[in-house]
């Protein structure tokens, strides 16, 4: 996708400083999809605008970069705080693509995260599963040997496991899935 290269591109400042770059993408009413580069920024951390949809369009995934001063880190999935805010994204925004280095991952909602995040509502503790995403992927990270990324790389799957996210990872337009909920 011509657009994450971009933004890959886009997230190194001429000053060798990094800086995480993002957007929205939408579909349009006729079926086909679009991306909206977004502006949103607080310091290193791109900041979704949920709500930048153009008429007719609808939110499908957000997307961002994580780029790193150290080369060495590209290529790390998604943090603990970008897992854990699924649970307060709207249930039809179903994706949450990241680009590093030359990998791209994606993690797509499903009917079972949405029973769970169902049941935390229902005990009038929405905040509850925000927590407990964000804890476990702290636990599994901190419990796990390996590089920086190796660490992020099991926290990301078990997360996924253990809510119901599936997960998928490649290089250029290939992606694989690497955890889902048939997965044992
Ligand atoms: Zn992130």
């Amino acid at each position: 996708m011509a657009a994450l290269d971009l933004l890959w591109k886009d997230s190194h400042l001429a000053d060798g400083s990094v800086q995480e770059q993002g957007g929205n993408l939408v579909r349009n009413y006729g079926g086909s999809y679009e991306f909206r580069r977004g502006k949103g920024h607080n310091s290193r951390q791109f900041e979704p605008d949920y709500n930048d949809v153009g008429w007719s369009q609808s939110l499908v995934g957000v997307v961002h970069t994580h780029p790193y001063t150290n080369r060495d880190n590209d290529g790390a999935s998604f943090s603990s705080s970008d897992l854990a805010s699924i649970s307060a994204e709207e249930e039809s925004q179903t994706l949450n693509i990241l680009r590093s280095g030359d990998m791209t991952f994606v993690v797509a909602r499903t009917k079972e995260f949405d029973k769970i995040v169902a049941r935390y509502e229902a005990d009038n503790n929405a905040n509850g599963l925000y927590r407990a995403m964000y804890d476990c992927y702290e636990n599994v990270f901190a419990a796990t040997e390996g590089t920086y990324k190796e660490k992020i790389e099991v926290a990301v799957r078990r997360v996924c496991q253990e809510f119901h996210l599936e997960y998928y990872e490649g290089r250029g337009a290939t992606l694989t899935r690497v955890t889902g909920t048939d997965v044992p």
